[in-house]
């Protein structure tokens, strides 16, 4: 008989400094929050972990009733209204069709915080258990970035998160956590998941996967996980450091059975490995400053001087209005150079007025708390394009989905275009640009606001990569913001730290 099984995807990542709360309006911004048939439709054929679900449907022969899909960019708290909103049909299907399904698959992230729950993501499952009962097999899949709770371990039986930075493996993710669902619900195999966790923020050299000693890790992880008949998964999550809670930080999981305390021991000592690199930096932060002068001698020809914009990242939850890079440039007297994006909905709004070709004064960027990044600046601009933001993406990351800025404009200050747009998002594909006339291939320097992501898309067209630090919400120092609710001693707030003893005394939650 054909397993009938329950599936969503609800993945929010949370930087609890924002101002910006999440609501359900960014749920549903940009189609982004779609019922089962829709998502679909719209993702079933994409890099995502609903394709891979659907490829392990294929298979096995599952019937899979896919609730929805829902995720909103990275910011503020989510609402309890929009968690409520989005987890209630979840938790609503799993309790209507616990009788005829034999498991379940949910895509989330693992660093959702809502303003009543510091775990989302365990607050979600253990809906779901109170509704499906102990036994059912539960596999969920984790970014990369997630802060793994021992509740998410205690309540899911299977966890597979991301292995690439930037995430270009959602799909293959999904296709993993399916197959040992299979697995599980055919009873061929039991599995839990152990965690091994660190006391500190993360992210652990930076998140890198494309270099660096997270390489090693991750091939220690195949090594194991190919070698022992009962390890179906080692996932390594890097954690998300501009998150406020008590379970921060990066972890080490082994979704296993048998030898508990031996596979734990494996978990554990990458975890030391991850310990031992805490004070490693593989990434090169310039001054905004420095990073212009860069801009200003960089030769035409060569292809673009890629600048990277890493602590406006919108990905992570900064505002993307910060505008200290973008000063640094005019005042440096940067050409032939496209920057993007400027969140600014009031000004993106303003220049839907306006004809191609016209002058306008604006005030740009920096409105939502000039202390991180800058305040306006105050700009004579040209209108070059002007209308709907929506795009179909074509790079490594999200190829085929289409996403959408908002109302956008295009507008031209001395020698620099800039991309200004109403929703928040990160630099992570061609086609954020070059649907709206930038060509960044053709630009001498392209500045853009993303920490890593970028790289998918915009380092083989590059000349030359640099990363910068313009002052704002996903700074690299993460020890200037006000922590209060993560467990001290923790790393880099706290230094001496004895991890063994830590360990003995606390903080390692065994499901
Ligand atoms: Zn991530």
């Amino acid at each position: 008989m054909p397993f009938t099984v329950l599936s969503a995807e609800f993945a929010h990542e949370t930087n609890t400094f924002s101002k910006v709360p999440t609501g359900y309006a960014h749920f549903m911004a940009r189609s982004r929050c779609l019922p089962g048939d829709e998502a679909i439709a719209a993702r079933g054929h994409a890099n995502t972990e609903l394709a891979g679900f659907l490829d392990a449907a294929r298979t096995h022969g599952w019937r899979l009733i896919h609730v929805l899909s829902a995720s909103a960019n990275p910011g503020g708290p989510v609402t309890q209204d929009a968690f409520e909103r989005l987890a209630g049909p979840i938790v609503d299907a799993a309790q209507r069709h616990r009788h005829d399904i034999h498991g379940i698959a949910l895509g989330l992230h693992g660093a959702m915080v809502t303003t009543q729950f510091d775990d989302g993501e365990g607050e979600l499952l253990r809906r779901v258990r109170a509704v499906v009962g102990p036994d059912l097999p539960i596999a969920i899949t984790l970014d990369l970035h997630a802060n793994v709770t021992a509740a998410m371990c205690a309540l899911a039986n299977i966890i597979v998160s991301y292995r690439t930075y930037p995430h270009t493996d959602m799909r293959r993710t999904g296709l993993q956590a399916g197959t040992l669902l299979q697995r599980a619900m055919a009873g061929e195999i039991r599995p839990q998941t152990l965690r091994a966790n660190l006391p500190m923020l993360g992210e652990t050299t930076g998140g890198r996967t494309d270099r660096g000693p997270m390489l090693q890790w991750l091939a220690r992880s195949r090594a194991y996980e190919e070698q022992e008949p009962e390890v179906f998964a080692v996932s390594l999550n890097a954690g998300f450091s501009h998150a406020d809670i008590a379970e921060v930080g990066p972890s080490v999981l082994v979704t296993c059975q048998g030898e508990i305390a031996r596979h734990q021991a494996f978990a554990d000592a990458i975890a030391d490995a991850m310990w031992a690199a805490r004070f490693e930096q593989l990434t090169n932060y310039l001054s905004v400053d420095a990073a212009a002068q860069r801009g200003v001698a960089w030769p035409a020809g060569r292809g673009p001087l890629v600048v990277a914009d890493y602590s406006d990242n919108p990905g992570g939850g900064a505002y993307g209005d910060s505008t200290t890079l973008l000063a640094a440039m005019l005042k440096a007297g940067v050409t032939e150079a496209c920057f993007g994006p400027m969140v600014d909905p009031a000004v993106a709004q303003q220049l839907q007025q306006r004809a191609v070709g016209d002058v306008v004064d604006i005030e740009l960027g920096g409105k939502t708390d000039p202390r991180f990044g800058g305040g306006p600046l105050a700009l004579r601009a040209r209108v070059l394009w002007r209308g709907d933001g929506s795009y179909t993406g074509d790079g490594p990351m999200i190829g085929g989905q289409q996403r959408s800025w908002g109302l956008t404009a295009v507008v031209q200050v001395d020698g620099v275009q800039i991309l200004v747009v109403t929703n928040a998002a990160q630099m992570w594909d061609l086609q954020q640009f070059k649907t709206f006339g930038i060509d960044p291939q053709s630009r001498r320097v392209v500045a853009l606001k993303s920490a890593q992501h970028f790289r998918a898309a915009f380092e083989p067209i590059a000349g030359e990569v640099i990363v910068c630090d313009s002052g704002a919400l996903c700074a690299p120092d993460c020890t200037v913001l006000p922590y209060r609710k993560v467990p001290r001693p923790i790393f880099p707030l706290d230094h001496g730290i004895d991890l063994q003893a830590w360990r003995a005394g606390r903080g390692l939650h065994r499901p």
